[in-house]
């Protein structure tokens, strides 16, 4: 199926199209630099920015796609998680869509979505998989049955979120908002066995009771302490190491609890979903581990990691594929829907 899709949950009004398990078009408008003076994303300015940005973004990304509306055999949309007022424009641009061209609505979970952006990479996901979903509000173990029908929670942050954990260290840095991309290019130059910081949750004992869960706010914490201890001594902060050393600490417990979910559950696939995933470190480590593990692992492309329009139609295409009923108008924007909720509203008729 031709399907649309519309994301507007926090800072990018994404829309994208795809045909099936095909990509067609991804275009993002990001209203992140308005967001940079004040460290981190305004609500209202962001549901402003995605009132502006809507309408020309679907333009381009039909023109990308070389597609007219009246093609188009679905829309899909953003349901949540995520900012209220953000959702809601994206929510009622969907619907008026849905109405006007008289094509069936899917609304869906945007975490999901993020999972579904590695539909899009190629052969044909098989199932069950485990999949790491690591973004700027989430961090979570899930064993995927069907990405259409069952996501269970294996387990997830008890504190901050790993970008929330980039952009805290980074700000103690004193490098830009967002933090991620900052400390990812910081750290190539940097030494990550410069500095042994602690992998969170990671103990044998944690390892019984919080085997799939992660925190990072102990991490944060060391790093900004190590920083403090070195400018009270009156030396530099070598900048390069910190980031390095920092990046090690994340990745290494993100993949380590990946791999420790797939081995226990005797599944050798593995699917990785969210921002962090942009993380060049992250992406390499993966590959190496999993592939020492046996493990089959997915990455996505770095324009389908960081929030995009083209995975929300992924994941409704995929829904479409088997046989879900679309949404009914009756839903709205939930700002914490579960990653367990695939679908809202889908019509029991
Ligand atoms: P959620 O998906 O949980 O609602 P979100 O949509 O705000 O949160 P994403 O857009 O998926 O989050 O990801 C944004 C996060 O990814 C930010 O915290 C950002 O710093 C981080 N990030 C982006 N690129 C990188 C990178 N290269 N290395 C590390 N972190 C990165
Ligand atoms: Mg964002
Ligand atoms: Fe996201």
């Amino acid at each position: 199926a031709l399907v649309l899709g519309i994301e507007t949950s926090c800072d990018e009004t994404g829309i994208g199209i795809v045909r099936g398990r095909t990509l067609l078009s991804n275009t993002i408008a990001s209203s992140m630099e308005e967001h940079a003076r004040y460290g981190g994303v305004v609500p209202e300015v962001a549901a402003r920015a995605h009132l502006e940005a809507l309408q020309p973004a679907i333009d381009r990304a039909l023109a990308e796609a070389g597609i007219a509306l009246a093609d188009l055999d679905a829309v899909a949309v953003t349901s949540g998680p995520g900012l209220a007022g953000a959702l809601m424009v994206g929510v009622g641009a969907a619907k008026a869509l849905s109405v006007s061209l008289e094509r069936p609505l899917y609304a869906v979970n945007h975490l999901v979505g993020h999972i579904a952006a590695d539909l899009l990479t190629g052969d044909d996901v098989e199932y069950p998989t485990v999949a790491l979903l690591v973004s700027g509000g989430h961090t979570s173990l899930l064993l995927v049955r069907d990405l259409t029908t069952d996501v269970e929670l294996l387990g997830e942050t008890v504190d901050d979120a790993a970008g929330e954990a980039f952009d805290k260290v980074a700000r103690v840095l004193g490098l830009p908002y967002p933090g991620g991309p900052e400390i990812d290019r910081a750290a190539e130059s940097g030494d990550p066995t410069a500095i042994r910081f602690p992998r969170g949750l990671s103990r044998a004992s944690d390892m019984a009771e919080h085997r799939y869960d992660f925190s990072f706010s102990g991490l944060k914490t060391a790093v900004a302490r190590w920083i403090e201890r070195r400018q009270a001594e009156g030396l530099e902060v070598p900048i390069a190491d910190v980031a390095a050393s920092f990046r090690e600490a994340v990745v290494d417990v993100l993949v380590t609890k990946a791999l420790a979910a797939c081995d226990d559950h005797g599944v050798p696939r593995l699917l990785l979903g969210g921002g962090v995933i942009a993380n060049r470190r992250l992406r390499e480590v993966a590959l190496e581990r999993a592939r020492a593990a046996e493990v089959d692992v997915r990455i996505p492309p770095l324009s389908l990691c960081t929030d995009n329009g083209a995975m929300i139609a992924a994941l409704a295409a995929d829904l479409i594929r088997s046989g879900r009923r679309p949404s009914t108008l009756a839903f709205g924007a939930d700002s914490t829907l579960p990653v367990t909720e695939i679908q809202v509203a889908e019509d029991d008729r």
